[in-house]
């Protein structure tokens, strides 16, 4: 984001509304309000997505957790599935925990139909009923130090294509990956306070939305 000197005059605060990419989050079920808030503190402008038709305005999406099969269900009516795959192919989408799993090219325990952006295969539910939520602080390729992460009867990304980018790790398993403009988390970057992983997906959707507007 451009920095502004003065927030408090209009012009300020048009100039940076201006500069705030539009970014969706899909609103079907699960946390997606705290992530309309975690856009906002990241610099983007959210808005909330309930039709396929909404995706035309958006310059990014994020996915959020939830449950992943009654997404699903949601989004194979009115053609919405296949809309936001093609959505998905040309502009960045960030999906944490369910999210993740409808963006995986395979899904397992049980296999579910998904988006099959990103080329990982995740395992529902994996971290098995004593453990299926915690908080951990772990490292990751982001500056600035350890990272808080929540998880949430997470799904493990049990494999990855050489082409993912691995940001951080959970027992030797990815939990935070990206590839292209596609990121995914296995946790929940939204239920902390710490901003760095929306930050990231924000200044990702900046330089995607400059390297689409390069001139000739
Ligand atoms: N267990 C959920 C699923 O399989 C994901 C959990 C979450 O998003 N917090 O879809």
């Amino acid at each position: 984001m451009i920095p502004i000197e003065s927030t408090q005059s209009n012009t300020g605060d048009e100039l940076a509304h201006r500069n705030a990419p539009h970014i969706g989050v899909l609103a079907i079920q699960g946390d997606y309000e705290r992530h309309a808030a975690a856009l906002e503190e990241s610099g983007a402008q959210p808005s909330l997505v309930k039709t396929p038709e909404a995706l035309a305005e958006l310059d990014a999406l994020i996915l959020p957790g939830g449950e992943s099969t009654t997404m699903l269900k949601f989004l194979n009516r009115n053609n919405f599935f296949e809309a936001l795959k093609v959505f998905a192919q040309q502009k960045p989408v960030f999906g944490t925990c369910a999210g993740a799993i409808l963006l995986a090219k395979e899904v397992r325990k049980p296999s579910q139909s998904s988006l099959s952006i990103l080329d990982i295969a995740v395992e529902r539910n994996a971290y098995g009923a004593q453990r299926d939520s915690a908080i951990l602080t772990l490292d990751t390729k982001l500056p600035g130090g350890p990272l808080e992460t929540v998880f949430i009867r997470a799904p493990r990304i049990v494999s990855a294509a050489p082409e993912v980018e691995i940001l951080a790790e959970r027992e030797g398993f990815p939990v935070l990956v990206r590839q292209g403009h596609t990121i995914a988390a296995t946790f929940h970057p939204e239920l902390s306070a710490d901003r760095r992983v929306h930050q990231l997906f924000v200044d990702l959707v900046h330089a995607n939305s400059h390297a689409g507007h390069r001139p000739e």
